[in-house]
């Protein structure tokens, strides 16, 4: 059992799976500027260097990375609609996209 004090967090979310053979290469793009307003509806675990978010904007969906090493690098991709967005999200989950 791994201590989880050592995190400084009370508990962690999910961790994506490592890139499976023959994982789809998503396309990122940068952030849309008019991108002012969007919700999280879920995200993986923020211990980890990157960190995915599932986000929706009105009634359209997309996928954020964010990328820490000095600062934060936001990508994010294509807008989607929802039953989309979640089958992209469970194969971000399950390495088989990234
Ligand atoms: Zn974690």
């Amino acid at each position: 059992m791994t201590d989880l004090r050592d995190f400084g967090k009370p508990y962690h979310g999910i961790h994506p799976a490592a890139p499976q053979a023959g994982y789809e290469r998503l396309t990122w793009q940068e952030p849309d500027p008019r991108n002012d307003r969007f919700r999280v509806r879920d995200h993986t675990c923020e211990c980890q260097r990157i960190v995915y978010e599932l986000c929706q904007a009105g009634g359209l969906h997309f996928i954020r990375r964010l990328y820490r090493s000095d600062g934060v690098t936001e990508h994010e991709s294509d807008r989607m609609r929802a039953p989309q967005a979640a089958r992209l999200w469970l194969r971000i989950l399950l390495g088989q996209a990234r």
